[in-house]
């Protein structure tokens, strides 16, 4: 029985041919192909930065500092992510809090962001950075996150891991966030290999981005504090890190790009299959809000109370047919790490309602038709 898996990349034989010309070519990292990349995504999300990185967690660190986070600053993110969207804020010793979800959208809720605000506020301990996750590839209610931001005073990231090419209002995600990060680690909607990359319409944090990468070494005469001693003069100006992307993985991202409007359209055809197919079983599915475009990463299903089978026996069922479900995402306060900082169980009510119930099941541009329907009759079978 061959095992469907929740994500799989898509390796094309021009992805191939890119990635081998790179290899023939004399630069394997810090060549051409960077930055030929990062002007695409650039382009893809109409904004005029890219920072390309090694991993979408470089990528959030970096964010982080290019902020100003430091040791004792407020940094807010959401449960329901990926560890990696608190631990860049730790990385920098800020202290790190959560807001709730919107049981609905799965993301942040703005309203208990305002509560959480106003509470902050009266104790003086308002966040440096949000950092908001489009979770799933739907993106965040972000005019009203924007709206806050102004009001309290706070910068925001938005952890666009997820979110490659989604759209918000009619325009592509990345142009509302002071930063905004995507990843194309395999399992994400264009792959790198491990990658990830920094955008935003801010020059100065751009150039911030830039030399974080790099060890904090620059050559541009304009950034450096003396006369050049020669072509072979650097300064390192601040500290930075080795957090660039080689040329090997951007050359098979620029390939993965060309496909991207395939694969969106696919994704999409099969989350409204999913849509139809489920729709009469006890589960509860992604909201579709009309004022914006998922790139739907994941498809992820929650239990209803009329389902007679926990959630643990209907993963363990899907799992022994062969199909590769996942959950996603274990809120990040029940992790030990986080529990040792003082979060417990029951401070954050909707994350973790959200994740007894929930189920990601497969998704991604080469499941078949077949596949997809393999998996809603066996879903369907257990929970029946
Ligand atoms: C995948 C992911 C990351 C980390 O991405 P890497 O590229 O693997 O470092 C961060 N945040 C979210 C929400 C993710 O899904």
């Amino acid at each position: 029985m061959e095992i469907i898996p929740y994500s799989r990349q898509s390796i094309s034989d021009d992805d191939v041919a890119a990635v081998e010309m790179v290899l023939r070519s004399p630069f394997l990292t810090q060549g051409p192909v960077v930055p030929e990349f990062e002007k695409a995504v650039a382009s893809l999300h109409h904004v005029s930065h890219a920072v390309a990185v090694c991993n979408a967690t470089a990528a959030l660190h970096i964010a982080c500092l290019a902020l100003d986070v430091g040791p004792g600053d407020n940094v807010w993110t959401v449960p329901n992510s990926f560890v990696a969207s608190a631990n860049c804020a730790r990385y920098c010793g800020a202290v790190v809090n959560f807001v709730d979800i919107d049981p609905s959208s799965r993301n942040i809720s703005v309203q208990a962001l305002r509560t959480k605000l106003d509470f902050a506020r009266s104790a003086g301990n308002l966040p440096k950075v949000l950092i908001s996750v489009d979770f799933s590839g739907l993106p965040c209610d972000m005019d009203e996150i924007m709206v806050l931001a102004k009001e309290y005073d706070f910068r925001v990231i938005s952890d666009s891991s997820h979110a490659v090419g989604a759209e918000y209002q009619g325009a592509p995600i990345g142009k509302h966030a002071d930063v905004t990060v995507l990843s194309f680690h395999p399992v994400k909607i264009v792959t790198t290999g491990e990658g990830g990359m920094c955008l935003t319409n801010d020059a100065k944090i751009a150039g911030k981005l830039a030399l974080l990468r790099s060890h904090g070494i620059t050559r541009d005469p304009n950034l450096m504090g003396r006369e050049s001693s020669g072509g072979w003069y650097y300064e390192q100006v601040s500290l930075g890190f080795n957090y660039r992307m080689p040329d090997i993985n951007a050359a098979l991202g620029l390939s993965q790009l060309r496909r991207l409007p395939a694969q969106f359209a696919r994704r999409d055809t099969l989350a409204r299959r999913y849509d139809d197919l489920l729709c009469a079983l006890p589960l509860k599915l992604p909201k579709r809000p009309n004022d914006r475009a998922s790139s739907h990463h994941l498809y992820v299903v929650e239990l209803q109370d009329e389902c007679q089978v926990s959630r643990a026996d209907v993963f363990a069922s899907l799992r022994e047919h062969g199909i590769g479900v996942n959950v996603h995402y274990i809120p990040i306060h029940l992790q030990p790490h986080y529990q040792a900082l003082g979060f417990a169980k029951g401070d954050f009510p909707a994350s973790e309602a959200y994740y007894d119930r929930a189920i990601t099941i497969p998704l991604f541009p080469d499941l078949t038709d077949a596949e997809q329907d393999r998996v809603c009759d066996t879903l369907a079978e257990i929970i029946k």
